[in-house]
């Protein structure tokens, strides 16, 4: 009989880790997919997959999902997480790989009623159907909850071996980690920066000012103290590895600050509107450089560059 192969969506957090390690013990031949974006790495899952003796693909769809996270057609989560769409773009393109490289399935560690935008029954079975996998997604984790899959249904995988784990509790998941000798995997928050709250509040006043921003807009978010004035930020650096990274990302018509007698931070001005930088802010961002730095908070005799 030939060997049955499914991919995994696979992020490196727990329930993905227990989704392979399930269809693994059926004998199915598993690749991982994990995807890079403005917003999150891939370190974990290569982690993850390493621990687990998984192939793993990388897909770097930065550009795709960032349109997508300006645009949601099924809205956001707490923060600006626009989790269905998300999934969905995920296992678009996953699904591109199953058929180029003739895959059978594909599997993800949902669980269902985890979390309650993109894991209640409604929304695997909308993401299932908008992905076009109807019958060929199969969740391991909850799949006595949910209608058999065709892999079930043609005997590729034993329903009966798939689990029924339903909630936010992590217990059953736990125990399956010591089971499966899994030592290290992830706290559930994940690694996803559109979960956070504060980094939300940056995106959402970016995208007011700026709705055409980029990847390179999207990694200052990243970085430093943030003031907005009108439609200019200012980016303080708060240390020096944050300060390089910031230097990097510069474009020809920012401004960058430093203090040339004083050690301090550096900072970026970055304008939204057309034209030149005013001196006013050019003044304020001089202030908010000299107040950063300890040593030089309450000097007088301060020399900067603008560059
Ligand atoms: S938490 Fe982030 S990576 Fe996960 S589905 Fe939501 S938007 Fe996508």
């Amino acid at each position: 009989m030939r060997k049955i192969k499914a991919l995994v969506l696979f992020s490196g957090g727990l329930d993905s880790i227990l989704a392979a390690k399930i269809l693994m013990e059926q004998e199915i031949k598993l690749k991982g997919i994990t995807f890079k974006s403005y917003f999150f790495n891939v370190e974990q899952a290569k982690k993850a997959a390493k621990q687990i003796k998984l192939p793993l693909k990388i897909i770097d769809f930065s550009k795709e999902h960032l349109k997508t996270v300006k645009n949601p057609r099924h809205g956001y989560g707490k923060a600006m997480n626009p989790c269905i769409d998300c999934h969905i773009l995920m296992l678009k393109t996953a699904k591109m790989i199953m058929k180029k490289e003739k895959f059978d399935f594909i599997i993800t560690g949902d669980v269902l009623g985890e979390r309650p935008m993109s894991q209640n029954k409604q929304a695997l079975e909308l993401i299932e159907k908008e992905s076009s996998l109807t019958g060929y997604l199969l969740r391991p984790l909850s799949a006595k909850l949910l209608k058999p899959t065709i892999p079930e249904k043609l005997g590729w995988v034993n329903r009966e071996k798939l689990l029924d784990i339903f909630g936010r509790s992590r217990k059953k998941q736990i125990a399956l980690a010591k089971k499966y000798k899994i030592k290290e995997y992830p706290t559930p928050a994940g690694g996803c920066l559109l979960t956070d709250l504060e980094f939300a509040k940056r995106l959402r006043e970016l995208l007011k000012i700026y709705p055409k921003c980029t990847g390179n807009d999207i990694e200052l978010l990243r970085l430093g103290r943030h003031f907005l004035e009108n439609r200019t930020k200012i980016i303080v650096g708060r240390n020096e590895q944050e300060d390089k990274i910031i230097k990097r990302l510069a474009k020809r018509q920012d401004v960058l600050i430093e203090m040339k007698n004083y050690p301090g931070p550096l900072t970026l001005i970055r304008s939204y509107e057309r034209g030149k930088i005013s001196k006013n802010i050019i003044k304020k961002a001089q202030k908010l450089t000299q107040y950063y730095s300890t040593k030089a908070r309450h000097k007088k005799d301060i020399e900067f560059s603008v560059e």
